[in-house]
């Protein structure tokens, strides 16, 4: 068989079709806007209702709360289609968001919030990072006291995506400051318009991943009901935190190898057109291995995740592998955009070039979600 060509178990007939829809809505309508989302630093606030609209957010939400109904596969595309078009918008958070409200939520939490985000008319935002804690999630100084039937809440958090549209804010906070390490933590969910006390700081400057919506986050004496717990009782924040990581770890992996295949489509495309010598690029041994070397690197990567995904829609995924995942596949992103950045010469450093954009936007996809060494170190300690 001479076709190297891979289809993943994953994309049946529905999943294709889906494709073909979000492919639709982002070309028409977020694409057309990417220059103005990257000078302000964040889609506009009305893409997020249009993406409501068109079905793009909690893909894998069940129905009875306006979410797709569909699976895991259908945030894999979405994730897929903004990569390939080289969008930012972060449905993905939204997704993320989403989960710890269907998995924690009481039954009204859930009726709640869910079709309100499923409609993009709640934005959701995880606040875990904070300036003096990021790894080292025991050492949060958030916290949350209770006063009567409310909790009050003081401290901040950085790094934030979608922080600036945020109306609701799944925040670990410290519920018993007297309890150290990870057993005080419990999981509260903030609407935060028009909300006494609250304030998103500023828009940070980042290395790439310009149109992300990134902010700090500040309390101060910010009030929201007990009823907005999650879970069953306080002090459970951080293993629900550490189960649902599962899910966003895998999210990241889907785009890692989604932008480590594009690098090789945009490159090959590239190298096949641009002469040097007297003959195209593609016709020097080096330029061939090299793409040799980044598709057959994309290809296993692939293979990997699929093999996470199918484990996940089966009965979920367990930490360990979605940590290996989350490394190895986005370790792998960074090089392949890299070498593939390498073959476009000086285009390849021009920001209009799709490669210089992957190149900037790669970098975080090691750093968020749990550094890749804290993945080692997860790994490491299941040896
Ligand atoms: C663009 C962007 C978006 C983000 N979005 C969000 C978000 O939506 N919500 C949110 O809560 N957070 C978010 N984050 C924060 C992100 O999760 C943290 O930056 C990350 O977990 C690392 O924490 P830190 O920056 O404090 O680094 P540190 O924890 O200070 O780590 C610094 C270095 O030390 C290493 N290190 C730390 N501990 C160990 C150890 N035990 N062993 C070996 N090495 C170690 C790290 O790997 C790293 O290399 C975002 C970050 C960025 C950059």
């Amino acid at each position: 068989m001479s076709s190297c060509a891979y289809q993943s178990p994953w994309m049946t007939d529905d999943v294709q079709l889906f494709r073909k829809t979000v492919r639709q809505f982002i070309q028409e309508e977020f694409v057309p806007h990417q220059d103005r989302w990257r000078e302000q630093r964040r889609p506009d606030a009305e893409a997020w209702t249009a993406a409501g609209r068109a079905g793009i957010l909690l893909t894998d939400v069940p129905e009875e709360y306006e979410g797709g109904g569909g699976s895991f596969a259908h945030e894999a595309i979405v994730l897929e289609e903004l990569v390939h078009a080289g969008v930012q918008f972060g449905s993905s958070i939204q997704s993320i968001v989403g989960h710890y409200v269907l998995a924690y939520g009481s039954e009204q939490q859930k009726r709640t919030w869910l079709p309100r985000m499923a409609r993009g008319e709640l934005v959701g935002a995880i606040a875990m990072s904070e300036p003096a804690a990021g790894s080292d999630l025991q050492g949060i100084q958030t916290t949350a006291r209770r006063d009567g039937d409310h909790y009050v809440m003081n401290g901040s958090k950085t790094f934030i995506t979608n922080g600036g549209h945020a109306s609701l804010v799944c925040l670990a906070a410290k519920t018993d400051p007297r309890v150290t390490g990870l057993k005080g933590i419990s999981l509260i969910m903030v609407e935060t318009k028009g909300l006494p006390g609250y304030r998103v700081g500023r828009s940070l400057e980042k290395v790439g991943m310009h149109a992300q919506d990134t902010c700090e986050l500040f309390f101060d004496d910010v009030r929201v009901p007990v009823a907005n717990l999650l879970g069953p009782a306080e002090g459970k924040g951080f293993s629900q935190m550490m189960d649902r990581l599962t899910y966003e770890r895998l999210t990241v992996g889907v785009t890692a190898v989604a932008m480590a295949e594009h690098a090789v489509a945009v490159t090959t495309a590239y190298v096949k057109e641009r002469t040097a010598f007297g003959k195209p690029l593609i016709d020097f041994q080096n330029t061939r291995f090299k793409l040799a070397e980044c598709k057959t690197a994309a290809q296993v990567g692939r293979v990997f995740l699929d093999n996470c995904i199918a484990r996940f829609m089966a009965d979920g995924l367990d930490d360990v592998t979605a940590a290996m995942a989350k490394y190895w596949l986005t370790d792998w992103q960074c090089r392949i955009v890299d070498e593939c950045m390498q073959l476009h010469g000086g285009y390849g450093y021009m920001t209009e070039y799709p490669i210089a954009r992957m190149w900037t936007d790669s970098r975080v996809q090691r750093i968020y979600a749990g550094t890749n060494e804290i993945m080692k170190e997860l790994i490491a300690c299941a040896l």
